[in-house]
């Protein structure tokens, strides 16, 4: 209770967002913050990110004999950009896409309350266990799939910034149980009843696509008008557009390899090899990780990590994949328990 009275006495206090009480800090990003906070009326968790609308001029930021209004300040955020996160967030009603409660601001800063995903980013997790099995991995990027394709297929979203880092767990309560699907990793803590967040004992919890932030509507390929509206755009947009949404698959195709392995497909110290690796689709299925990975996985992946985006896997094509479809491997047997007379 100390430490939490402690915590929460460190929390910052912001102008117009009395009705909320700030519990922790979740992310941290150049202009924004997400806590962790509860509705006081309501005692509702809830995430709220907090954007920053201006920043100080550096110059004048540590000038204490400046009068704080005559401090220049540079708008950091657009107001454009943000509001589009906004349509985008509550346009969206999807299980696994992260919901926007309520959006409001101040003069100095936007307020984004969201639904609190406890279990943290997909990226830790992956620390976490070092690599998730077939099944784990299957039932994880199933999940994610999903939301892409209603994004895709629905709303005519793409999100352009898929990563660990952004898709989020609910946490999830330790149901004891022997679930084969999270056994290699998590076996011996499960005995011990840990509580592992997101991947909790016994179960595995929901995943979900979070931060809008450089999502994108985009135009139906189908009928060539962008989602929502009849426009009348020149054909090099609609063109480029119609490809847009391969970027997601991309971007699935780099998570599920991460997945499987731990490790990205690219990478490089040098930014500019890495750039060269990427544009070149340079990544290999390393051994020895990837000797015990099934071919289906490796086939599918292949169909991500393609260059050509007109020949990379849609998200129907991804969902339609024998490995996507795979039931997972069957309990295995109890072990008999022997009397040692
Ligand atoms: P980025 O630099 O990753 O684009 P950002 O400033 O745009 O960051 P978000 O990505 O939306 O902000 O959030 C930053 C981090 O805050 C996330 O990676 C995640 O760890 C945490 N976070 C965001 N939304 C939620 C949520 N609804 N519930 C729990 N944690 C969240």
């Amino acid at each position: 209770v100390e430490e939490e009275r402690k915590l929460k006495s460190q929390m910052p206090i912001y102008a117009g967002l009395e009705d909320y009480e700030i519990l922790d800090k979740m992310g941290d990003g150049a202009f924004s913050n997400v806590y962790k906070a509860v509705e006081i009326k309501t005692g509702k968790r809830v995430a709220i990110k907090v954007v920053r609308k201006f920043e100080l001029n550096a110059s004048q930021a540590g000038d204490k004999h400046l009068n704080q209004q005559f401090k220049k300040k540079t708008r950091v955020t657009e107001r454009a950009n943000i509001l589009k996160e906004v349509q985008i967030m509550r346009g969206t009603a999807h299980p696994s896409v992260v919901k926007l409660h309520s959006f409001s601001e101040s003069d100095e800063h936007y307020f984004l309350v969201m639904e609190l995903m406890e279990g943290g980013e997909l990226f830790h997790q992956i620390v976490k266990l070092t690599y998730f099995s077939e099944n784990l991995s299957r039932h994880v990027i199933l999940q994610v799939a999903q939301g892409i394709r209603y994004l895709h297929e629905e709303r005519g979203v793409v999100h352009r910034d898929i990563k660990p880092e952004n898709l989020l767990f609910e946490r999830i309560p330790i149901i004891p149980s022997k679930n084969p699907v999270h056994r290699p990793y998590d076996e011996a803590k499960e005995d011990e009843g840990e509580f592992v967040p997101g991947v909790g004992g016994g179960g595995i919890g929901r995943v979900k696509i979070a931060d809008f932030g450089l999502s994108k509507i985009v135009w139906d390929e189908q009928t060539m008008t962008p989602c929502g509206t009849v426009g009348y755009t020149a054909p090099e947009i609609v063109k480029d557009e119609r490809y847009s949404k391969s970027v997601d698959m991309w971007a699935l195709g780099c998570v599920l390899y991460t997945l499987l392995c731990g490790f990205p497909p690219f990478y490089d110290e040098s930014i500019n090899v890495l750039t060269e690796k990427v544009a070149r689709g340079y990544y290999t299925f390393l051994s020895p990780w990837w000797d015990d990975i099934s071919h289906s996985a490796k086939d599918l992946i292949s169909h991500l990590l393609c260059v050509d985006p007109t020949q990379r896997y849609t998200i129907d094509q991804f969902l339609a994949h024998p490995w996507c479809n795979a039931a997972p491997a069957p309990p295995p047997p109890p072990t008999p328990y022997i009397y040692d007379h």
